[in-house]
């Protein structure tokens, strides 16, 4: 697909990141920031995957029960096409779950040439501890990287890891609430996957 051509070069928008493990937060900091947007009157568009259907097919919804209703895109380059369909120019764009879209670090390179300013909620690592693909090459782009930690279920210190209990479920994919992973330090995390 041929990419649109970011037209209105005034000033580059920024690239913000909240990442860290489940439980820490990074919805509500995203939506922390899609409230201020939208109180300064500037324009908003809130994406999300198409995979993440834990709450809800058409929204964004935290821990803590807050809401916003998001375009859903099935790959980075549906971005576009919204964001093509937009018939007012958009300030501030907001990606939740982003882990799940892969390649998105190009087209977020592309948004904030437009002069949008960009937020993004991800996870850092997969389950199994290793770091999502599509997270590495989105902090490489990033003008800044919020890193946001849980509490361990163990031990009470700060949690960077998200454990999933089941084992056989380990790898790519981390969907799920509260039942399924706990969020745990390294040190609990490293233990606890030697036991499994
Ligand atoms: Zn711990």
């Amino acid at each position: 697909m041929r990419k649109p051509y970011a037209e209105r070069i005034l000033m580059s928008g920024k690239i913000t990141v909240f990442t860290g493990p489940m439980f820490s937060e990074k919805t509500t900091h995203l939506l922390s920031a899609y409230r201020r947007s939208v109180r300064g009157n500037r324009t908003v568009l809130v994406i999300k995957p198409r995979i993440d259907r834990r709450y809800d097919p058409e929204k964004i919804i935290s821990h803590n029960g807050e809401e916003v209703l998001a375009r859903l895109v099935d790959k980075a380059e549906g971005i576009y096409d919204i964001f093509g369909s937009m018939k007012y120019g958009i300030k501030d764009v907001f990606i939740d779950e982003a882990q799940f879209i892969p390649n998105l670090s190009e087209v977020l390179v592309w948004l904030s040439r437009t002069g949008s300013n960009v937020y993004v909620s991800m996870l850092d690592l997969k389950s199994d501890g290793k770091p999502f693909e599509t997270s590495s090459d989105v902090f490489a782009v990033a003008d800044k990287i919020v890193k946001l930690t849980a509490v361990c279920t163990r031990c009470n210190s700060d949690a960077t890891r998200s454990f999933r209990k089941n084992p056989e479920d380990k790898g790519d994919i981390v969907l799920g609430g509260k039942g399924e992973y706990e969020a745990m330090c390294l040190d609990c995390f490293s233990k606890n996957m030697s036991e499994q």
